[in-house]
């Protein structure tokens, strides 16, 4: 029987704060058939498509990102917190709950020839995708969707993509 990869997430509530309620995905990567089972739903959905980049954030978009890369036999290209890339770099602010984070990707990493996927392991406000969605937007690649292994219903990420026009797509929702 195939597993059910929503199963494999774990609550741990105060994380990282009081009152926020962590989603853990590590249950998932460590029992080999949900891993499995989740990057084979997203081969499924994006094989065929044209694509030929994954695009994933740091830290777990790359986990999902490379290995969904890897299946549908393209490139990766990660999306880095500021100064972590050695190259010259595109830059995208987004705002945090207090204060902004920057992502950056390397200029090169992508053409106008390229449609891709931007992957991460979850949606909560948006503002991570959103920055991501900018720098693919800079590189003039075209956006086929975003994916995500978790969607937090109840934070404005999934309001502010459709107000924006983005496909998106989830696996599991909380
Ligand atoms: P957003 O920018 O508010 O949509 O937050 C999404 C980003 O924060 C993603 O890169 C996630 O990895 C991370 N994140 C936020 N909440 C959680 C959680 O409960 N579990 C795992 N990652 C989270």
């Amino acid at each position: 029987m195939k597993v059910n990869p929503a199963d494999f997430i774990r609550a741990i509530p105060d994380f990282p704060k009081p009152g926020i309620i962590f989603r853990d995905i590590t249950p998932l990567l460590s029992n080999a058939e949900a891993l499995r089972a989740t990057i084979g739903h997203f081969v499924d959905r994006y094989q065929d498509q044209g694509i030929t980049q994954v695009v994933g954030m740091e830290a777990r978009g790359f986990i999902f990102g490379t290995a969904l890369a890897h299946a549908l036999g393209v490139g990766f290209v990660p999306l880095r917190k500021p100064g972590k890339l050695p190259g010259a770099t595109l830059k995208q602010s987004y705002a945090l709950e207090y204060g902004e984070d920057t992502l950056e990707m390397h200029s090169d990493a992508l053409t106008a020839a390229d449609k891709v996927v931007i992957i991460d392991d979850l949606l909560a406000t948006g503002g991570t995708a959103l920055a991501a969605v900018q720098l693919v937007e800079k590189s003039a690649a075209q956006l086929h969707e975003c994916a995500f292994v978790i969607t937090l219903q109840a934070l404005p990420g999934v309001k502010r993509l459709d107000e924006a026009g983005i496909p998106h797509y989830t696996l599991c929702e909380f």
